[in-house]
Formats: structure tokens, sequence, C-alpha cells
């Protein structure tokens, strides 16, 4: 799939922008702060309806303006649609095919995207809330019903978590409504646990196979999932909402003592290793940045599988932080199959075949 057609309106530092692309490789160039990676986050907002820097809608709108809008005209399996999404202070509106999609997961997944980002060293490094919201976005991508269990995962959790502190205050003692809710909560939890094995165990091959070429074939990396409760990839739906049930039972008069709950995906966590040494322990920069690419490659790769189209890669600022081995074995992967943008300050850090295929586009302080 690729976006044939971008327009911005009142989106960051870009007043009004109008580009077509190229199919396959888009470079790019631009001093620091000109808008670089404003161009990459519109993208990934029109794909996602929401940036991957902040959780805050407004601040993608230009300084002073009271809206923003992003247009886009996208081209998969051989049919095109357009895309708008709009931002004011009340909240925002998604267009797909020019209606409005009261419900995001109605939204979201109409454009597939890959993006990988310096901030996406965190993958390995950072706190497992980055994790599980990496795990969670791309399944989501992929099975908008797992967006819908989330939320109700989320919807339940609070109204647990609320009452749980209650009865840690003595200000309630209505077990059995903490029950109920339990019951709700295991519901959800289970399923989003069954997705996530599902989900881990092909992202698994698809990586070690990915990372062992771009280490040639030194390192294996391998991926594992990290419960709260004694489940794991083997057990159906029905065997998770039995351990799930016997585990809250167990720990109830703990998270009453707590006033909060302990156990479920919310706190579960991803686990990488290579050569069988935990990454975000023992791996090296590179080491971590190989992983965290490997991981994106792999998602291009089961985003195939699921929806027989390659989903668009953008690289923002990363190709130079690559050496040119990996740099050349990245390229050769995606070649001629994956719309791919390319940010970066400087042509230097990219090689000269690349750049010789790529449609160029100079930024220069949002134009
Ligand atoms: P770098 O090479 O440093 O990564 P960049 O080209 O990626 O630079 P961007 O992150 O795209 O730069 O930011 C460009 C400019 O947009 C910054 O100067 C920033 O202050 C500005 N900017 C960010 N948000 C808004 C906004 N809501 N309205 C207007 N300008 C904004
Ligand atoms: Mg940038």
């Amino acid at each position: 799939m690729y976006i044939k057609q971008l327009s911005l309106t009142n989106y960051r530092n870009y007043e009004q922008l109008s580009v077509q692309f190229d199919d396959k490789i888009n470079v790019i160039i631009g001093e620091n702060a000109q808008g670089k990676t404003n161009l990459m986050e519109a993208i990934y907002v029109l794909g996602f309806s929401k940036s991957h820097r902040t959780t805050k809608d407004k601040e993608l709108i230009k300084w002073d303006e009271n809206y923003a809008k992003i247009e886009g005209s996208v081209l998969k399996r051989k049919q095109q649609f357009p895309l708008e999404i709009q931002f004011n202070n009340k909240g925002k509106k998604a267009k797909l095919n020019h209606l409005e999609q009261k419900r995001l997961s109605d939204y979201i997944g109409a454009l597939n995207i890959v993006m990988f980002a310096p901030e996406d060293l965190n993958l390995v490094k950072g706190s497992p809330q980055v994790r599980r919201r990496f795990i969670d976005m791309e399944i989501g991508q992929i099975q908008p019903i797992y967006i819908y269990h989330l939320g109700q995962y989320v919807k339940i959790l609070k109204q647990r978590n609320h009452l749980l502190k209650q009865l840690q205050k003595r200000k309630s003692s209505d077990l059995t409504m903490l029950r109920v809710l339990t019951e709700q909560l295991i519901e959800h939890a289970a399923i989003i646990l069954e997705k996530r094995f599902v989900f881990m165990k092909r992202l698994r091959s698809w990586a070690y196979e990915i990372h062992q070429g771009i280490s040639r074939g030194i390192e294996r990396l391998d991926l594992q999932y990290a419960p709260t409760v004694d489940v794991s990839e083997e057990d159906n739906q029905e065997k998770i909402v039995t351990v799930l049930t016997e585990s809250f039972e167990r720990t109830e008069t703990k998270e009453v003592e707590r006033g909060t709950t302990l156990l479920g995906p919310h706190r579960d966590d991803l686990v990488f290793y290579v050569n069988n040494k935990n990454v975000q322990t023992f791996g090296s920069q590179g080491q971590q940045r190989t992983t965290a690419l490997s991981l994106k490659l792999a998602e291009i790769e089961l985003i195939y599988e699921e929806i027989h189209d390659y989903p668009i890669l953008l690289l923002d600022d990363v190709l130079s932080e690559l050496d040119d081995y990996r740099q050349s074995h990245l390229l050769d992967t995606i070649e001629g199959k994956v719309q791919t943008f390319v940010s970066t300050t400087s042509v230097d850090g990219i090689h000269h075949q690349t750049l010789e295929k790529a449609e160029i586009f100079r930024i220069d302080n949002g134009k």
C-alpha cells in the first residue's frame, strides 16, 4: 500500500502543504527543527489517529490556530481511498471515504504503518509501559476488535481500582461488587492475553530470521511474553480464564490492602534475548538498536501475512545511525515492496544507491 498524496493544514509548523509521494522511497532532507519529524508524525497520525510522541492532540494544532487537518489519498490492494483527520479544541474527527467514523476502531487499520524512530530504542531500554504500548498498537492495527477489548478492559480496571481504594479505606465493604468487576475484567483480560500470545509467537519467528540476517548469522534473537499470572502461549482462552480466576481469588485480600489491581495484562511485559542473554540488561547500544529494528521489520512481514499488503515504513532520523552493512541490508529487505519515508539532516549518511532511486524532498521551515 502507499500514500499517493498528502495535505496538511495548520499541522504543527505547517500552515499549508500539499505533496505527491513516490510509491517507493521518499527521502526528506532538512536542517534541525524544519519539520521532518512533523511530516512523519502527520503520516503516522493519519494512520493511527494519534501521535507517536504525544498523547495531547492539541499540540498537533499549529500555534495560534484553532484546528488542524491531515488529508491523504491511499492506495491499498489496488483500491484508492481518501482519509482525513481533523483536530480542534473539542476533539477529533476521523473520516474514511468521506464518512465520519465514530468509533476509532473502525478507522484505525485502513492505513497501516510501521515507524522506526530514535525513541524506539526505548522498546528495549525503556519501561514495560513502552513495550505494552508497542504490542497494543501493533495488534490493534491488524485486529481492530483488539482495540475494543482493550478499551473495555481499561474502563473496568478504572472502576475496579476505584472500588479497591474504597475498600482499602473502609469506605465500602462491597466484595460482591468487586467480584462482579473481577469477572468482567477477566473476560477481556483473557482475550487480550490470548491475542498477545499469538502475536508474540508470530513476531518471534519473523524477528529471529530478520535479526539473523542483520547480524550476519551471529545473533539469535528471542522474544518472550512475561505475564503476571501463570499462563503460557500453549494455553487456550478457557485455560487462561481459569488461571486468571484462581489468581484473582488468591490475590483479593492483598489487592484490598494495596487498593489497586495487581494482576493482568496492564502489568505484563515483553522480554528480549540475544544469544540467551537479556538485551535490556546486557545488550550493547548497537544490539539494542538492532533488536528494535528487527522487531519493526518483523512487523512489516506480519502485517503482510495478515492483510496481504505491505504497510508504509517511516524511518525518522535512524538510517544514518546504522552501519553500512545494516543500512544496505535494511534497504534490500524492503526494496521495491514497501513505500518508505526516510528523514535525515544530511545526505552524507545515506547510501548513494538509495538516493539514486529516491524522490527527494527538501524541507525548510514548514515548506
Ligand atoms: P530535527 O532534525 O531536530 O529532528 P525536525 O525537522 O524533525 O528537526 P520537527 O520536530 O519536525 O523538526 O519540528 C519542527 C518545528 O516545529 C520545531 O521548531 C517546533 O518547535 C515546531 N512545532 C512543534 N509543534 C508546533 C506547533 N503546534 N505549532 C507550530 N510549530 C510547532
Ligand atoms: Mg526530527
